[in-house]
């Protein structure tokens, strides 16, 4: 497998990072995952200027161009023949000594990793999958903006580890206002009397490229979409609710601390925007 490391491709054996590395130590550090179809990036410009935004929210300089990155995906690619990639671009603070300045990394370290894109089992995708209502709030965005998709993810891993626990597919958090947010790497959407809701921004969450790809589509399909502040109680009439992601794509829900969401497998709202997902795909690839 080759990894790009600062400047070059490399052997996965020698892709290795310095402990005193600020990423490693303090979590110092932006993250970006992709993936491409048949070898071209899904909503590539979108994906670069987050990471962009990301590096920029933390004073962080891209040591790759704009124009660069395209080529530089792309031979991370190919390199390792896949065409179903998931794509994840690491840049962190780089090495230093110990301390929390970051004016002690003069260099940031750059990673590119690329696998094949994980398969979700088809039953998942038939049947919708179970959450647990985590008992973990998701950061205050006040003190870690979601704007920053930073390579401190605790606050989600804590999270996981209670969808893990309850032997549930993932957490839906809410904020500390008792606010709906998101799941632990996805945006979350719920139909509720025919119509199609999620969380706004403001609520503390990742502004995801999936949810907006599906906001686009929901509308320009005569299906608005309204983002919003909803309290957990939203959900006990919802009849249909879903995940988005790079990854997934869009996952039906079946439950939430195992009551059904209306029926309980996915809905003709959540079947429809696959089928439309699916059907423009072609629009968002670079
Ligand atoms: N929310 C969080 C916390 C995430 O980490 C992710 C993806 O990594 C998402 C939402 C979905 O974002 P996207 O659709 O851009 O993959």
């Amino acid at each position: 497998m080759w990894i790009y490391l600062n400047d070059r491709f490399v052997d996965r054996k020698e892709a290795l990072i310095s402990v005193f590395d600020h990423g490693f130590l303090y979590g110092d550090g932006v993250y970006e995952t992709l993936r491409t179809y048949g070898g071209r990036c899904f909503m590539l410009p979108q994906h670069l200027a987050r990471l962009q935004r990301s590096a920029r929210l933390i004073g962080l300089t891209m040591p790759i161009s704009e124009q660069e990155w395209p080529a530089l995906l792309r031979e991370a690619v190919e390199r390792n023949g896949l065409t179903e990639a998931h794509l994840r671009i690491t840049l962190s603070r780089g090495e230093g000594e110990l301390g929390l300045d970051p004016a002690l990394c003069p260099k940031p370290t750059l990673v590119i990793m690329t696998r094949p894109i994980a398969q979700y089992q088809a039953h998942l995708f038939e049947e919708g999958v179970p959450l647990t209502l985590a008992v973990t709030r998701r950061n205050l965005a006040t003190a870690l903006p979601p704007q920053i998709k930073s390579l401190n993810f605790l606050n989600n891993i804590l999270a996981k580890r209670e969808a893990g626990q309850a032997r549930t597919f993932d957490s839906l958090m809410l904020n500390a206002e008792g606010l709906l947010t998101e799941c632990t790497t996805s945006n979350f959407f719920f139909v509720s009397g025919g119509g199609l809701y999620t969380p706004s921004v403001d609520c503390g969450i990742l502004d995801g490229i999936t949810r907006e790809v599906i906001m686009t589509l929901a509308r320009g399909n005569g299906m608005p979409v309204e983002e919003g502040r909803y309290p957990a109680e939203s959900l006990a009439h919802a009849e249909e609710a879903f995940l988005t992601n790079t990854s997934m794509e869009i996952m039906p829900v079946r439950s939430l601390d195992q009551a059904l969401i209306g029926a309980g497998r996915p809905g003709p709202v959540t079947r429809r925007l696959r089928e439309l997902f699916r059907s423009n795909l072609a629009r968002f690839l670079a």
